[in-house]
C-alpha cells in the first residue's frame, strides 16, 4: 500500500497503517537520504539512532548551526551555582567519527517538499527521502509588550542555552544590593513547564548567598503552574520572604515592559527593576512555518511515527510539535526521537516497526539536594500522544528522599547527553 498526501492528511488511521505495510524506498538511487535539521534533543537523538541502527543502510544528515550544543536542561542549575557552563556544552564529534553522521553547520532556510530538498543558508540544496525537523521553539512576535529580541540583552530570556543563560547569570551578579529581579513567565503550552520555578528557585539560591536582601517579582499569566504546591512549599521554606509570584488573578498577564528605562509594569503598577528575564510566549522554530507543517503555533503530528500531519515525508519531533498529552521537554524529545528513527528505518528498510510508547521525568533543583520530579508514561493513540500514568513529588516528602531525588537527576543528565550525542 502507498499513501499518498491526500490519503494522509486528516487520516488518523494512516500512522496505524503504516506500521503494519512499510514502504521501501530508495532502492532506484542509492542509499536512503534523511536530513535531520536541529541538533538538539530530538534530532541528535533521531540522527545517532537512525545511523546507528540502519547500520549504514540510510544516508544521515544532520543541520545544526552551533557547533556546541548548550543544554537548556540543567542551565537553571548554572544560575544557580551547581554546574559550570562547561558542562553544559556537548559537540556533534562522536556523532561524525562513531556514527558516520553528516554533520553540517548551517542554518536550513527553505524546504520544497515537492523536490524533497533542503537548502542551506550557505547555499547547498539537500536531497532527501525523509525529513526531520527538531529545530525547538521560537518567539510570538509582540508577546510582551514592550519587549521584542533586540531587547534580549537588555532583558534576557535564556530560554535557549548558552550565551543568553551566561548573560542572565552575570546581571543577577552584577545586581545592587537589596535589588529586584523580575520574571515576566510564559504562557501555556511552553518549553519545560518546571523551567521558570525552578529558575527562580535557583536565582532565589544565588541571591540567598550573595544578596540576601534582594527581591524577585514573578509575573505570571497562569492561575497555576507545574509542580506549584512543591515550589511554593520550597519557596517558603528556604527562601521565606524574598519571592512575590503574582499570578493570573492579582493581573500577572497584564504586562508591558521598558527595557530601556528598566521597567516593568504589571496590571497598572511600574516597577523599577534591575534585571528582568522575559520569557515570552512560544511557537514552534520559524523552519517549521516555512516548511509549511504549522496549524497555528506548532506542528501536528501523528505519535505513532511522529510524521507531520501535513506531509508524510516529514517527522517533527520536541517543542515544535503539537502532539498530545507530552510536556515540551528533552527527555520527550528525546523519547519521541527514537519512534521516529524506528519509523523512518521501518519504512525506508523494511526493518520492524513496534507500537510507540513513550516516558518523560522533569526533575527541579530547589535548594541545595531538595530535589522534586514529576513524570508519566504515554502511548500513541490516532488521536494524540495520550497520557498512560504518572507521578509526583509529594510536599513535605524528607530531605533524603529529596537528595535521592537530585541524585536520579544527576544520572539522567549523564545518560541522555550521551543518548544524543554518543
Ligand atoms: C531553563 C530550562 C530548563 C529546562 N530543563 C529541562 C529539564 O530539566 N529536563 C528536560 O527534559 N527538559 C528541560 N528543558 C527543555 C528542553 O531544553 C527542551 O524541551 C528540549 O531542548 C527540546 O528539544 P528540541 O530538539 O525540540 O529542541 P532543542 O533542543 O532546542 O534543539 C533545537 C536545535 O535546532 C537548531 N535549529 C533551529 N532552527 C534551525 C534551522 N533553521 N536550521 C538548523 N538548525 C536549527 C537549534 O540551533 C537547536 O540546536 C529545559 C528548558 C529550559 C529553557
Amino acid at each position: 500500500m502507498t499513501l499518498n498526501r491526500r490519503d494522509f492528511i486528516g487520516t488518523t488511521a494512516a500512522a496505524a497503517s503504516l506500521l503494519s505495510a512499510p514502504m521501501v524506498q530508495g532502492a532506484s538511487h542509492g542509499r536512503s537520504k534523511v536530513v535531520v535539521v536541529g541538533g538538539g534533543a530530538g534530532g541528535a537523538t533521531a540522527a545517532r539512532y537512525i545511523a546507528k541502527d540502519s547500520k549504514g543502510e540510510i544516508d544521515v544528515t544532520l543541520v545544526e548551526p552551533t557547533r556546541s550544543y548548550y543544554t537548556c536542561f540543567f542551565s537553571n542549575l548554572y544560575i544557580g551555582g551547581f554546574r559550570d557552563i562547561e558542562s553544559l556544552a556537548h559537540s556533534y564529534g562522536t556523532l561524525a567519527s562513531d556514527y558516520g553522521v553528516n554533520v553540517v553547520h548551517d542554518w536550513a532556510v527553505g524546504i520544497d517538499r515537492d523536490a524533497k530538498t533542503v537548502t542551506l543558508a550557505g547555499g547547498s540544496v539537500l536531497p532527501y527521502d525523509r525529513l526531520v525537523l527538531s529545530p525547538g521553539i521560537d518567539f510570538v512576535d509582540g508577546a510582551v509588550e514592550g519587549w521584542d529580541l533586540s531587547a534580549q540583552n537588555a532583558m534576557p530570556h535564556a530560554y535557549k542555552g548558552g550565551s543568553q543563560t551566561e548573560l542572565l547569570k552575570a546581571q543577577i551578579m552584577a545586581m545592587p544590593e537589596g535589588g529586584t529581579f523580575a520574571m515576566v513567565a510564559p504562557p501555556n503550552p511552553y518549553r519545560c513547564p518546571p523551567g521558570p520555578y525552578e529558575r527562580v528557585s535557583m536565582v532565589a539560591h544565588l541571591l540567598k548567598a550573595n544578596n540576601p536582601t534582594a527581591k524577585i517579582i514573578v509575573a505570571d499569566p497562569k492561575a497555576k503552574f507545574s509542580k506549584m504546591a512543591l515550589f511554593q512549599e520550597g519557596w517558603g521554606t528556604h527562601y521565606t520572604g524574598m519571592i512575590d509570584w503574582i499570578g493570573e488573578d492579582f493581573g500577572g498577564g497584564n504586562v508591558s515592559v521598558n527595557p530601556d528605562a528598566m521597567t516593568v509594569t504589571i496590571d497598572g503598577e511600574e516597577t523599577k527593576v534591575d534585571v528582568c528575564n522575559v520569557i515570552p510566549a512560544q511557537k514552534a522554530g520559524r523552519i517549521c512555518e516555512m516548511a509549511g507543517v504549522t496549524d497555528g503555533n506548532w506542528a501536528p503530528v501523528s505519535g505513532h511515527t511522529m510524521q507531520s500531519r501535513l506531509d508524510e515525508n516529514i517527522h517533527v519531533l520536541g517543542d515544535a510539535t503539537n502532539q498530545g498529552d507530552m510536556p515540551k521537554s528533552g527527555f520527550s524529545a528525546n523519547s519521541q526521537a527514537k519512534v521516529a528513527a524506528m519509523a523512518i528505518r521501518g519504512a525506508l528498510t523494511g526493518s520492524s516497526v513496534f507500537p510507540a510508547k513513550f516516558s518523560n521525568t522533569c526533575w527541579s533543583l530547589i535548594d541545595t539536594e531538595d530535589g522534586v520530579k514529576v513524570g508519566a508514561t504515554y502511548e500513541a493513540t490516532d488521536e494524540k500522544i495520550a497520557k498512560v500514568d504518572g507521578f509526583i513529588s509529594q510536599t513535605g516528602e524528607s530531605g533524603e528522599l529529596r537528595k535521592v531525588t537530585y541524585e536520579e537527576s544527576l544520572g539522567w543528565y549523564d545518560g541522555i547527553t550521551s543518548d544524543m550525542f554518543g
